[in-house]
């Protein structure tokens, strides 16, 4: 299966779900919380918002305006929808781009906000490539997948080797951050009811639907049986790994500024 199809498959089964990540609006606050010293507006993006529930807890917190990207047109649309049934459209933007190329000036924002979406491009390259877009002391926080302890049972390191074999333990990602310009100023672990309860339910309540509709498609069986893998695997390990919030500001300093990240 290549990867447009699989892409294809993933946003046809994510369709209509209300979040398409592990999160909930408790570490969504918990982590805007511990950016001090915001300014009383501030410049908002996000990036990789999906359906963008994220993105109306921020909108509901804060003053200030907020953009909000995705490459997929078809959650910014229920995300406008969303924000004007809550009456928070005039607060966000939408607008359709691919996080490796985004369409904004240098220092555009206070904060840049990214839950469960930096992996797309890896932590180092999001880390490095949107950095342009901060403000000088401005914030960037990602949720990452992520390794708590150093020795996970050989189960789940091997699926995730398998599935993304760029993930790192806790203090590696802050060790990678600081060097490519961003100190860390707080991080913690989203908790394991995000994952179980808040996306894996609805998620699992899906697949039935989701195997009937593509009966006799043996890609979308193959993402099913993946899916289902994943939700089984994470309900039993997620003391071993899970996502980590970081909270990140950016450094003025010279430290990092000459690695880059291909
Ligand atoms: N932040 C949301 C969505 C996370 S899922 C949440 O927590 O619910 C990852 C998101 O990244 C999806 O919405 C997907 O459409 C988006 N995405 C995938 N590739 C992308 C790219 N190249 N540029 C921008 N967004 C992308």
């Amino acid at each position: 299966m290549d990867t447009d199809r699989l892409t294809d498959l993933l946003v046809a089964l994510h369709e209509g779900l209300p979040r398409l990540g592990p999160g909930n609006a408790e570490s969504t606050l918990r982590a805007l919380y511990l950016c001090e010293d915001l300014p009383a507006a501030p410049d908002v993006l996000d990036i990789g918002c999906g359906v963008g529930v994220q993105t109306l807890v921020l909108a509901s917190a804060i003053d200030g305006r907020i953009i909000a990207t995705d490459l997929f047109g078809q959650f910014l649309a229920e995300l406008n929808r969303a924000a004007a049934a809550l009456g928070l459209e005039g607060r966000i933007q939408t607008r359709q781009a691919d996080m490796h190329d985004l369409p904004f000036a240098d220092g555009s924002f206070d904060l840049i906000w990214s839950e469960g979406a930096a992996y797309v491009m890896g932590f180092d390259q999001a880390l490095s490539g949107w950095r342009r877009l901060g403000r000088p002391g401005g914030y960037l926080v990602v949720s990452e997948l992520s390794w708590f302890r150093p020795d996970p049972p050989s189960e789940i390191k091997e699926f995730w080797d398998l599935n993304y074999p760029a993930m790192r333990g806790v203090d590696a990602n802050l060790a990678a951050a600081r060097a490519l310009g961003w100190m860390p100023v707080a991080n913690f672990h989203l908790p394991a009811e995000a994952w179980t309860r808040d996306y894996y339910g609805p998620l699992r309540g899906r697949l039935p639907d989701f195997r009937e509709v593509h009966a006799g498609d043996p890609d979308a069986q193959a993402v099913a049986d993946m899916t289902e893998q994943e939700m089984d695997i994470m309900d039993r390990y997620s003391d071993v790994c899970g996502y980590e919030f970081y909270v990140l500001r950016r450094t003025e300093s010279s430290q990092g500024q000459g690695i880059t990240s291909h």
